[in-house]
């Protein structure tokens, strides 16, 4: 727990929330600044700035919840699709510093867009970026 971080203190009860679901490693609950109707955050009760920081159990404690949790949220806002998201450090977007991941309930042609800047890929390329995530998975 960070007293100045301020989804420790939401998990410690310091802070309210509207919350979905509570467990002993997580906790579940709207977020306050939606960016579709619906959107709703899953943290782990622990402090974690990133999810490369996460241990296995916690993180797949909360892996194993979000197809439920994934679903009660797309029925309960009647949605068409979901984005499951988790932004690690501020060049991705993160601006909470204490691990979670987004579920945002999506429509066709809603206002949130979807960019996509795909490239063709150099299969040599490819090949050693590849290389280097499996010797770094064996580390
Ligand atoms: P990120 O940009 O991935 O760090 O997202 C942080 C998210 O936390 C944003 O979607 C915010 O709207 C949300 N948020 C910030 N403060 C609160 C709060 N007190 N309760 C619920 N959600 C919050
Ligand atoms: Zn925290």
């Amino acid at each position: 727990m960070s007293s100045d971080c301020l989804f420790c203190r939401i998990a410690a009860g310091e802070i309210p929330c509207t919350k979905v679901h509570e467990d002993d490693v997580c906790l579940s609950f709207m977020d306050i600044n939606p960016i579709s109707p619906g959107h709703t955050l899953i943290i782990p009760k622990r402090h974690y700035t990133y999810v490369m920081d996460m241990p296995p159990d916690e993180a797949g404690h909360i892996g194993s919840l979000v197809p439920r949790l994934a679903a009660a949220v797309k029925a309960a806002v009647g949605a068409d699709g979901l984005n499951l998201l988790e932004n690690n450090g501020r060049s991705a977007g993160q601006v909470v510093m204490h691990v979670h991941f987004h579920l945002i309930p999506r429509w066709p042609g809603d206002e949130l867009g979807f960019r996509w800047p795909a490239k063709k890929a150099d299969f040599g390329v490819l090949k050693q970026q590849a290389e280097k995530i499996q010797a770094g998975l064996k580390g």
